[in-house]
């Protein structure tokens, strides 16, 4: 059997996201299985030495397709899934894997559209019944409802299994030995019609550090008070090698992309630490953050939910702690 991942690729390597589905994908594939990846990029972003390829070797990926952009140029969801569709069918895949991640929902969502199979979101583990049970065929989930407030036992009945991974709730782990990589050049074949929605441009992002992926993230909500309120939070971010999230509030008042959301409708973040200034910390917000490996909080108002979730809190004004901070970091940078 093949369990066949889309990776999505973060500049040249390998994006943290797919790392956690790659993860998720050997924890499914049974032993002998092979784990194979579905790679839309230039050609050299696998070749011999190169950061992605040998990711990809690292977490136990033994043929990787590489759609190349001189046939498939940008980001189209449906022809990324009539390709996934044609691999899965070209492997013998039984089960074909995303990331939960914007990108990855909307093509698995297509190509379960395409298949004519459902297709569960969000899951926290997968494992095929046993062979001569009753259940045979099915696959036993768990995933994530509710933004990841509830836990759901489901039966998945589909063949090949198609299913995203809720990557908040597992850790990038390398396979115990490296596999060897073969890389395969994939032409896709598409129908028509199938590059009617197609993005061939997005915004670099300056620092090449994204939401998802930060170690550091500085949220901003309502009490940053407007657009003009988020220097500060921008420096702290720059000094600590973050980046900046916000509540949707912020993106609501258009002060801020929605791109730099946190929350049930926004990004899931898994930074060591997150800053939350002047977030309340609605039930919304949590879910995108309740992953962060510490919460410190910023609030003038003591009795905000958001304390409920931090480890440390600030009770006070952010526009004067914030730059306080600022301050103080640059003070110790001189002194250092
Ligand atoms: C279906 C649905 C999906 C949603 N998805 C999301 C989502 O993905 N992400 C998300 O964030 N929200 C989401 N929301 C909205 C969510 O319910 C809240 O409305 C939102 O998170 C509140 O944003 P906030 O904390 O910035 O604002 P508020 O709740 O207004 O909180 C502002 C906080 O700032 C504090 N404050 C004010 N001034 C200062 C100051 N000077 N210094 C320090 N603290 C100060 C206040 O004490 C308060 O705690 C969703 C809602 C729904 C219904």
């Amino acid at each position: 059997m093949t369990v066949l991942c889309l990776v999505e690729l973060d500049g040249t390597g390998a994006a943290d996201a797919s790392l956690r589905a790659l993860t998720f994908a050997r924890e499914v594939a049974a032993p002998g299985d092979q784990l194979a990846a579905a790679v839309f990029g230039e050609a050299g972003v696998l070749a011999g030495g190169a950061q992605a390829g040998e990711a990809l070797a690292a977490y136990g990926v033994t043929d990787a397709y590489v759609i190349e952009p001189g046939q498939l140029a940008g980001y189209a969801p449906l022809a990324w899934a009539r390709v996934l569709a044609g691999l899965a069918s070209q492997t013998g895949a039984d089960a074909v894997l995303a990331a939960g991640t914007d990108r990855g929902s909307e093509v698995m969502a297509h190509l379960g559209a395409l298949t004519g199979q459902p297709m569960a979101a969000n899951c926290v583990s997968a494992a095929r019944s046993a062979p001569g049970s009753d259940g045979a065929g099915m696959w036993q989930i768990v995933r994530q409802r509710w933004a990841g407030l509830l836990l759901e036992d489901a039966v998945l009945e589909a063949s090949p299994a198609l299913a995203t991974v809720a990557t908040d709730t597992v850790a990038p782990t390398p396979a115990g030995a490296p596999a060897t990589l073969t890389v395969h050049a994939h032409p896709p074949e598409l129908a028509d019609g199938d590059l009617a929605v197609r993005a061939t441009e997005s915004v670099t992002r300056s620092g090449g550090v994204s939401l998802a992926t930060a170690r550091v993230v500085v949220g901003g909500g309502r009490g940053v008070g407007g657009p003009d309120g988020f220097a500060p939070l921008e420096e702290l971010a720059k000094l600590l090698g973050g980046v900046v999230g916000v509540s949707r509030v912020v993106t609501s008042e258009g002060w801020r992309p929605h791109k730099q959301q946190v929350g049930q409708t926004g990004t899931k973040i898994t930074p060591e630490l997150y800053l939350a200034c002047g977030i309340s910390g609605a039930i919304q917000h949590i879910a995108g953050c309740a992953s962060a490996k510490h919460i410190v909080a910023v609030n003038s108002d003591a009795a905000a939910p958001i304390l409920s979730h931090a480890e440390y809190a600030v009770i006070g004004d952010l526009h004067k702690v914030i730059p306080a901070l600022v301050d103080a970091i640059k003070a110790r940078g001189r002194s250092a």
